[in-house]
């Protein structure tokens, strides 16, 4: 789909329009969203005793009727997304919602499995864990509240959901969206929750509560180690930092095109985007000048310290991300420099030790390193994936080394001659997900990941063959 930025001017009119009228905030209480996490996990512990009830069929009707929903109200998303955070883009986020209802999958994913032989039969089936509690970003506040809500109710669990307190007020629509559409297909009230106001007591009281029985973070680093040391079973779904490699066999025009794409994709807010690129020298020009062509705006010189001292901070020596900054418009950075521009993505050469290459910033900003050979590519990349194995990305004819940097990376995701975002399955093969669980190992998460097996034993009988 495309849209462009007057439909998204008209989309955001009309949303906030309909959300005044309705006046969401002072609103009746949302569906499933308490005061407390203590009434938050009462409720939710009843709904998931009631949901055990229910057949594999009626929890499909279930998330056919969120799927509606989404797709429904994926404007109106996407503009509380932006409006809430100020990050983003809202004609992206749109797109990211639609994947969310088109692509992740649903009961289809928990596949049981059969072993025979002469002592008999076997089963092992995907059962639910239970309640599991889910912390969620800002990046993507009500993309991950549905995609892991389809997921963890298609294999028969319930979700009380600790938001990112920055972003709660999405996160907390897509919880009242999720609970509207389960009613309305005839299942238990409140089979998703949240609070309303999450803060750290709220998350500390979910993650050590005994009616939680999974925990699952979306985030960076901070929320992962916490989650893994609750000592509860835990997939934790972490901070990346992509390199994307250019080598003088690519189809380098399709290369600037494709980087500019997936680097710009709501304002580099995904975790799997590009965020620095390492270019053979002998074609650096050639993608430099397609990049601009397709919606990059280059920077130089004075330019690039300036914007450094705008997207980061020194700390002790360090470079951290201005958070004040992070998934704004390229057009705001650069107006502080003084330039009237509005393309997708700014993009500048740096040297590889630079904070942009190092630093994973989440800004449509792109940093360009000239390398002499692939020994160097690989080399360079690798260091600044910092060891996250999340997503790494190159384009490339020569198999030698889309295998070479495949194997030196180790990512949870690779994607080649293609934008970033084709790992998640907009424009390429394979279903979608928001939480990419590397850390912890489950890859792209789905139904299966929510799931204990259970294995079921009949002795001599039901082989009959
Ligand atoms: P964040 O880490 O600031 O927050 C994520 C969530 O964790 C929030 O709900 C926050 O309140 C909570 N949190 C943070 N520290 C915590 C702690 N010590 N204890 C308990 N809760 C804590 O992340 P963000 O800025 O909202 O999102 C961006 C980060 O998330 C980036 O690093 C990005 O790469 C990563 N991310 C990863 C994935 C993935 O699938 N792997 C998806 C989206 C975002």
């Amino acid at each position: 789909m495309q849209i462009n930025e007057k439909m998204v001017q008209e989309i955001v009119a009309k949303v906030v329009e309909n959300v005044n009228a309705k006046n969401i905030s002072s609103a009746p209480r949302q569906k499933g969203v308490f005061t407390t996490m203590t009434e938050a996990l009462a409720a939710v512990e009843k709904a998931y005793k009631q949901f055990r009830g229910y057949s594999v069929a009626q929890r499909e009707q279930m998330i056919k009727n969120i799927r509606k929903r989404i797709l429904e109200e994926a404007e109106t998303l996407a503009v509380l997304g932006v409006e809430e955070t100020g990050m983003g883009r809202v004609s992206d986020k749109i797109i990211k919602h639609q994947l969310v209802a088109n692509k992740t999958p649903g009961t289809e994913d928990l596949s049981p499995r059969v072993m025979t032989g002469d002592s008999g039969m076997t089963l092992i089936e995907m059962a639910p864990y239970g309640v599991i509690g889910s912390i969620t970003p800002s990046t993507n506040p009500s993309e991950t509240v549905l995609c892991n809500s389809i997921g963890m109710i298609a294999a028969g669990n319930a979700v009380v959901f600790n938001p990112h307190p920055h972003a709660c007020k999405t996160a907390n629509y897509a919880v009242d969206l999720v609970n509207r559409a389960v009613l309305e297909a005839g299942g238990p009230e409140n089979l998703v929750v949240s609070v309303q106001k999450p803060t750290m007591d709220t998350s500390n009281e979910m993650v050590t509560s005994p009616i939680v029985r999974m925990l699952v973070a979306t985030g960076g680093p901070g929320v992962v180690k916490m989650l893994l040391s609750s000592g509860k079973k835990a997939i934790g779904a972490g901070a990346g930092n992509p390199p994307v490699i250019v080598d003088d066999t690519a189809d380098v025009e399709k290369a600037g095109a494709d980087i500019v794409a997936g680097a710009s994709f709501d304002n580099n807010l995904p975790c799997i985007a590009e965020k620095e690129c390492f270019v053979f020298a002998s074609v650096a020009d050639r993608l430099i000048d397609s990049m601009c062509r397709n919606g990059a705006y280059l920077i130089k010189g004075a330019d690039v310290e300036k914007l450094l001292k705008i997207a980061l901070i020194e700390k002790n020596g360090k470079y951290v991300i201005n958070k004040k900054w992070v998934g704004k418009d390229a057009k705001k950075f650069l107006k502080e420099l003084g330039i009237d521009a509005e393309p997708r993505l700014i993009i500048c050469e740096t040297e590889n030790s630079h904070p942009f290459v190092q630093v994973e910033m989440m800004m449509p900003i792109l940093p360009i390193v000239r390398v002499d050979n692939i020994d160097e590519a690989i080399q360079y990349a690798v260091a600044a994936e910092h060891g996250n194995r999340h997503s790494a990305h190159i384009h490339s004819k020569n198999i030698d080394h889309l295998t070479r940097f495949a194997r030196a990376v180790e990512t949870t995701i690779f994607v080649k001659n293609a934008p970033s975002y084709a790992g998640i399955g907009a424009g390429g093969e394979g279903y979608t997900t928001f939480t990419i669980a590397g850390p912890t190992g489950e890859g792209l998460t789905a139904a299966h990941s929510f799931t204990r097996q259970r294995r079921c034993v009949l002795v001599d009988g039901l082989h009959i063959v």
